[in-house]
């Protein structure tokens, strides 16, 4: 089913704990890694989604660096998940089985496990299509942003945390070049 319109293959099944099964028999069969989806958000030429990963799942750390961590997969991922999970979302929206070797292509690795890990698979659609599904996510640490912040602040993409975080280091670096001037 290609109703997102990008190189993913959806697969709706009638409840999540179905959904679940579908997908872990899917990774058995093979061989892959399953990952918990939060958030989906489609765009013109991507869909990036957003989900859970441990760090054993990863075959390859491709570098280490700070921003969002981003995963890349061997193979078309398919995404196991329920008409509900696009209706009304909430909490874990499906499950996707990646193909082997699952790489950390960029960003830093949260200290938290599982991770909060990016996707992001192309997308060739006429369709000016732009939505979320699920909640909007940080491009910096994956996580949340806040509905309220959304609200006030509709083009915003990045959670309070990383904009407090990127202030401080902001000022921090005008006042060292001040201590040098
Ligand atoms: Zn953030």
């Amino acid at each position: 089913m290609e109703f997102l319109g990008g190189d993913i293959d959806c697969r709706i099944w009638s409840s999540l704990p179905e959904a679940r099964i579908r997908a872990l028999g899917e990774m058995v069969n093979v061989g892959g890694v399953c990952m918990e989806v939060y958030s989906v958000s489609v765009r013109r030429d991507a869909i990036t989604i957003v989900g859970r990963l441990s760090a054993r799942a990863l075959d390859y750390r491709e570098h280490e660096r700070s921003g969002r961590a981003q995963i890349a997969s061997g193979g078309a991922p398919s995404f196991h998940l329920t008409w509900s999970s696009l209706l009304q979302p909430s909490g874990v929206l499906g499950f996707i089985v990646l193909r082997r070797p699952v790489v950390l292509t960029g960003g830093a690795w949260s200290p938290q496990e599982p991770a909060r890990v990016a996707l992001e698979v192309s997308r060739r659609s006429c369709e000016p299509l732009e939505m979320f599904i699920g909640p909007a996510c940080c491009v910096l640490c994956n996580g949340d942003i806040a509905p309220e912040r959304l609200a006030a602040l509709p083009d915003v993409r990045t959670c309070v945390n990383c904009q407090r975080q990127r202030e401080t280091a902001a000022s921090r670096s005008r006042n060292g070049k001040n201590a040098y001037a």
